[in-house]
């Protein structure tokens, strides 16, 4: 019966009135994916708690306990002991699982959640009576602090059993993924695009990815490195179709045919129109971008007003009022970071104009697409469309 399980409480979902229900059993079936490398694990959802129970010895608890912080819908994730729900059986627990958590510390408090109203000792007795446990049980090593305790200790008196548990840490928030439809990443090898991926994944997008190539402007390493951001990202994200579509005869064309100085947002504009129709064949109710306002001259109001008149798709920008350092503190967060600053090319540098347009009339740049065949060029580049999947856990069945 002392057998170490997991919880987890969930966030937001606890909002969702007549829906819960459904993004419980979402939650709950993304987590069991997602264990069943871990171990065989029993997972269910409870009073706004996800448990995580080993079945054998063979259990991996340490990576579970990384891979749920990785869930998002999760905002808290924590190892527990269960006992019977009687006093002697909680202090008797305490003593015996509390010393390992709490060496090393100087000061604890001891929490209580009673959601199961009968139990006979009040929340105030129940802490009182656990913490002189503990104290006695560690020998002074640690001293209670309740208003700014290195661990708290909780123990919750639940309906079947009681639970005690100490050093919580936080889960990776937001929506359980996929909650919320499914959205399509234009997805570069910098450092915006992943992060605008995973924070959309975050608020319950499934997603789906589109890189745009130029070869031979572009290298296969490239390529290949978009590969790894979309595997990386699966750690959060859990499984990414990757498309790739290739730009270089629009990019010829474009050298070949307009202003220079329009050459980055008449790109911009036909990456929009391809991401749009591979939304709309792939399903996808969005087009979602690492664009962040005023980081480059595509990125000021004009320019994204122009980019954006291109498509009849709704454009989430996540990272639109980061600042660059923010945005890395996510990548690293995300574990994107590292992938992302290797340096190879992206075919957004590759003829880039030296005095690109900050300020750009939509008559301009319609005079400049009216030079060239835009439709007969969405439909050649959309006929190179290739898709890799990406995922590190199984598949969905
Ligand atoms: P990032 O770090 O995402 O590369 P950036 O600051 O370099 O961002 P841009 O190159 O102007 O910005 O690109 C803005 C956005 O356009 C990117 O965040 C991404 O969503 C999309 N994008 C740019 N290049 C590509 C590409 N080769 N394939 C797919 N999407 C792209
Ligand atoms: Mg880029």
């Amino acid at each position: 019966m002392t057998d170490e399980v997991i919880l987890c409480k969930y966030g937001e979902i606890i909002l969702k009135g007549q829906n819960r229900r459904n993004f419980e059993s979402m939650l709950v079936k993304e987590m069991r994916r997602r264990a069943s490398p871990n171990g065989i694990f029993k997972i269910y959802s409870l009073q706004s708690t996800i448990y995580i129970e080993p079945q054998n010895e063979l259990c991996d608890m340490d990576a579970m306990y990384e891979t749920a912080k990785h869930v998002f819908g999760i905002i808290s994730v924590n190892r527990a002991k269960a006992c019977e729900k009687n006093m002697e059986a909680i202090i008797a627990l305490a003593k015996s699982y509390l010393p390992e958590k709490l060496i090393g510390k100087r000061t604890f408090k001891v929490d209580c959640r009673r959601s199961d109203k009968s139990f006979p000792l009040t929340s105030p007795e129940i802490m009182r009576e656990v913490g002189g446990a503990i104290l006695e049980a560690t020998g002074g090593s640690v001293k209670v602090d309740v208003r700014d305790p290195e661990v708290t200790v909780t123990v919750e008196i639940r309906d079947k059993l009681a639970y005690i548990r100490a050093g919580q840490e936080p889960g990776a928030g937001g929506l359980p993924i996929r909650s919320a439809g499914r959205g399509l990443l234009l997805l570069s090898g910098g450092i915006d695009s992943p992060v605008a991926g995973c924070m959309m994944a975050k608020r319950g997008l499934e997603i789906e990815a589109l890189h745009f190539e130029s070869f031979p402007y572009t290298s296969e390493r490239a390529r290949e490195k978009v590969m790894t951001l979309a595997e990386e990202m699966c750690e959060f994200c859990s499984r990414i179709h990757v498309h790739v579509i290739s730009l270089t005869h629009i990019q010829e064309v474009l050298r070949d045919s307009c202003e220079e100085d329009y050459f980055t947002l008449l790109l911009r504009m036909f990456m929009m129109r391809l991401a749009e129709r591979c939304a709309k064949e792939y399903k996808c109710g969005a087009l979602i971008t690492g664009e962040s306002l005023g980081q480059v001259a595509s990125q000021t109001l004009a320019a994204i007003g122009v980019t954006d008149s291109a498509v009849n798709i709704p454009v989430l920008r996540p990272c639109i009022g980061l600042d660059k350092n923010e945005i890395i503190a996510e990548a690293r967060k995300y574990g994107t970071f590292e992938t992302s600053i290797l340096p190879y090319e992206d075919c957004c540098t590759v003829f880039t104009p030296r005095h690109p347009k900050t300020q750009p009339k939509i008559e301009d740049v319609m005079r400049e697409l009216g030079k060239i065949d835009f439709e007969g060029l969405i439909d050649e580049a959309y006929a190179t469309l290739t898709t890799e999947t990406k995922l590190v856990f199984p598949e969905y069945k």
